[in-house]
């Protein structure tokens, strides 16, 4: 029994068990996988804060119209102020737990260019920066002896009447089942990219199993349309398909040319460095029309820089491509292509407490919806998780100095025991469905959507939904286990997806349906997806300063391109 139960060790589950131990409250936190390999550990480019360090002009409200502009003004204006207002106090709070910054000479953060922002914003650590934020937030939780249980698959949500009130779980390890009890429950448990076939997400990681948890236990779920295709993932060899090839090397100066040897961004207002959907649809559209690389991919090529710049800005990319291809990026080009990166959508929250509509549960980091609008802004991820990871902390804190413990039902427990052991037999295999599963989103509810396509992939899900698959072996390491209770948690995101992506009959942002390829203000706003169906919000219209630094930013800056 512990007063807050954390799922997930990444970036926006350990902010908020830090802070709630900042505050006095006993938590536990829970993950799947090994502490240290949240997802969280794969980021790579950098954290954003506009601290002006070299480019002065820089200030927090300009952060704040890139990402409501990149956002397609779908996000909340509050939240992003909120979000952008605090960055630099979020990079404050890094460098207190021991993380480590790539440094100018006399010592200031050094900041790097991202996709569709106007200033060098992004604080990084070479192109590992979310391991390093990761190390330091262990570390930093270590100190405080902050509890943790890994390999703890959590399957549901208990809930007494209305009200969450604890977990169920199985030690994927031993097998053994666990009942936890709390006074608050905070679901910090990434995204559902992995729905894709092609994407930059392990394979064991964002899975869906927050959106589906959480919609099974009543919360709403919000914007689960707008999922971000990464315009940079490898194509060759098979087994590094999808693996992401950081922004930050288009950051750094890298360039974009098809398989005809054309530098084809050229034709757009930010060429390599404009927003991630504008890039990702035009390597989409120039392999289409049959003018990509020999797998299907398109040229990015930094080897005009030299070798050490190379080494010291994007160390893992340069290790990456040694170690699948052999080779040396700063003589040789990638073969890259779009894979699916990151979900927008998500558990719908109340801004800042991160309460979501059932009580006693809250959410926070990749697994909620609605921060980032129609578009994430490259290194805002990182950011949102400590932003509001901190926010979320402070919430459950004067949640559970107001509400007690409540009872567990036997029944319940005894219930969702009989539901997992049914899951053992020698029907199926959830291989095979999870390639399904990622096949059919990949085709249907892709980059390009539409109409018909979407149909096609809600029948197709719906059928999944009935399938009955059960997996040999015990309770004991079973890993086809694991990978079935992914493949039935994926099923609620998916079909949210395209239930949304069917409504919004428009492209904006990440969708994009080809039976619509404009934007329209009848959809200036979001679906949210629950039990009941889907329904449609307008969005709030802009106020104050903001609406004036969106207007001296309109126009397209292209002065920091080479
Ligand atoms: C390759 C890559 C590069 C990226 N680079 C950047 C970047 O440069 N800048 C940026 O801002 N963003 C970047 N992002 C996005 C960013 O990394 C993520 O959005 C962010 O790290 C999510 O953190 P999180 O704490 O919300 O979730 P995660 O780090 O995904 O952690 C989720 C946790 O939940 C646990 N969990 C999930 N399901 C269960 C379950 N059923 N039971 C128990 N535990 C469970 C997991 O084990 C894990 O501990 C990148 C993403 C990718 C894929």
């Amino acid at each position: 029994m512990v007063d807050v139960l954390v799922v997930g060790s990444g970036a926006a589950g350990l902010r908020t068990a830090i802070e709630l131990h900042s505050l006095g409250i006993d938590c536990l936190v829970i993950g799947k996988c090994k502490m240290g390999n949240a997802h969280t550990s794969q980021a790579t480019g950098g954290i954003n804060a506009a601290l002006g360090t070299l480019d002065r002009k820089d200030h927090w409200l300009i952060h704040a119209a890139d990402t409501l502009k990149e956002g397609q003004f779908l996000a909340d204006q509050k939240t992003i102020e909120i979000l952008c207002r605090e960055a630099p106090r979020a990079i404050r709070d890094l460098e207190e737990y021991g993380m480590r910054f790539h440094r100018e000479k006399d010592g200031r953060i050094t900041q790097r260019f991202f996709g569709a922002q106007l200033y060098r914003r992004a604080c990084f650590f070479g192109d590992e920066t979310g391991k390093e934020l990761l190390r330091s937030l262990i570390a930093e939780a270590k100190k405080r002896d902050i509890k943790f249980h890994d390999n703890v698959y959590i399957t549901k949500i208990l809930k007494k009447g209305k009200r969450a009130v604890g977990l169920f779980g199985i030690d994927l390890r031993t097998g053994k089942f666990h009942t936890f009890k709390a006074k608050a429950i905070v679901l910090a448990m990434g995204g559902f990219s992995r729905v894709y076939r092609r994407s930059s997400s392990r394979l064991f990681e964002n899975t869906g199993d927050g959106a589906s948890l959480a919609f099974n236990a009543g919360a709403e779920l919000i914007d689960m349309e707008l999922v971000q295709f990464h315009p940079t993932g490898m194509v060759w060899p098979r087994d590094a398909e999808g693996i992401l090839v950081t922004e930050s090397v288009r950051g750094e100066g890298g360039k974009l040319y098809n398989g005809k040897g054309r530098r084809f961004m050229l034709k757009y207002p930010r060429a390599e460095l404009g927003p991630r959907d504008e890039v990702a649809r035009a390597i989409y559209d120039e392999i289409r029309r049959g003018r990509g690389t020999k797998h299907k991919g398109v040229w990015l090529d930094i080897s005009h820089r030299p070798k050490k710049y190379i080494i010291n800005r994007l160390p893992k990319m340069f290790k990456q491509f040694k170690q699948y291809l052999n080779i040396d990026i700063s003589k040789q080009r990638m073969e890259v292509a779009p894979t699916s990166h990151y979900t927008m959508g998500g558990v719908r929250v109340n801004f800042p407490s991160m309460q979501t509509k059932v009580k006693g549960l809250f959410a926070v980091g990749e697994i909620i919806g609605g921060t980032h609008g129609g578009n994430r802004l490259g290194g805002n991820s990182l950011l949102e998780c400590i932003v509001f990871g901190r926010h979320a902390g402070q919430a459950v804190a004067k949640f559970v100095k107001q509400n007690g413990f409540e009872n567990i039902s036997d029944d319940k427990v005894e219930a969702e025991k009989a539901k997992i052991k049914s899951l053992l037999g020698k029907k199926g295999n959830p291989e095979i469905m999870r390639e399904e599963i990622q096949e059919i989103m990949w085709k249907y509810a892709g980059i390009l959507r539409n109409k018909k396509g979407l149909e096609t992939a809600l029948r197709k899900i719906n059928k999944l939904k009935n399938k009955s698959i059960t997996v040999s072996g015990d309770m004991k390491n079973n890993e086809q286990l694991a990978l079935l209770l992914n493949v039935k948690n994926m099923l609620v995101p998916c079909e949210a997806i395209i239930t949304g992506a069917l409504k919004r009959q428009e492209s904006r942002g990440a969708h994009y349906r080809v039976d619509f390829p404009k934007a329209s203000q009848r959809y200036q706003g979001n679906f949210i997806f629950d039990k009941k169906g889907i329904s449609f919000i307008k969005a709030k219209r802009l106020r104050g300063k903001i609406l004036k630094v969106l207007r001296e930013i309109d126009d397209p800056i292209t002065h920091h391109l080479e």
